[in-house]
């Protein structure tokens, strides 16, 4: 299990292991700022796929930096705990959709 540096503003995606420097800031090798630290299970887009790292950008915004999301009901209703989680979307319309299905889950409140 490792975590992702990423940089939204230059759409690069590093991965990392969880080492001995992993609390200090990683500044991004291309301009500078410190990077994100994402889940691993974070799946970065492709550098040119602008409107992938769009999608990537208005989630961290708006509370989803891509934490496990829960579906409504409880675990219970499901076989395993990972068929409760709801997976992320990859296109604005449907991030934006998903945003306000599952306000109460994001990180920004
Ligand atoms: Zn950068």
């Amino acid at each position: 299990m490792g975590y992702k540096r990423v940089c939204i503003s230059c759409r690069i995606s590093v991965n990392r292991d969880i080492g001995s420097d992993s609390e200090r800031e990683h500044p991004c090798p291309e301009c500078g700022t410190p990077m994100l630290f994402l889940p691993h299970r974070f799946r970065p887009p492709q550098k040119e796929d602008k409107q992938a790292w769009n999608v990537v950008k208005f989630l961290i915004e708006n509370g989803f930096p891509f934490q496990h999301v829960y579906k409504e009901g409880s675990d219970e209703y499901h076989k395993k705990p990972t068929d409760n989680y709801v997976p992320y979307p990859k296109n604005l319309r449907d991030a934006e959709a998903f945003v306000e299905k599952y306000k109460n889950q994001s990180l920004n409140n």
